[in-house]
């Protein structure tokens, strides 16, 4: 597996990662069950933080949203993230998969 901070490779089940000390938090709770929206969100608010190129954490949104059992509330939680996220790229992440998904921006 690879961690989720730097890339680089792990061994499987690595709780921290011996190249640059991440936890491996968000991997080990896909594991336990990849269908988990937060876990989703988690992911896609690591990649907006690490890469300026939105594509993986609206990819990541998109998968959050496929696996939302409430869809309009996810739309709601999507549109006001859009407008108030922690940073501009994930404001962009959140816009591009409001778009992808036919919500309101
Ligand atoms: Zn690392």
């Amino acid at each position: 597996m690879a961690c989720v901070a730097c890339g680089k490779e792990l061994t499987a089940y690595a709780k921290f990662c011996r190249h640059c000390g991440a936890t491996q938090a968000l991997s080990a709770a896909l594991r336990l069950d990849p269908r988990r929206t937060s876990t989703w969100i988690g992911i896609a608010e690591l990649a907006a933080q690490r890469d300026p190129n939105t594509t993986a954490a609206s990819l990541a949104l998109l998968i959050a949203y496929e696996w939302s059992t409430a869809k309009e509330k996810a739309i709601a939680y999507y549109t006001a993230q859009s407008e108030k996220a922690a940073n501009s790229q994930l404001k962009t992440a959140y816009k591009q998969a409001l778009t992808r998904v036919g919500g309101t921006q």
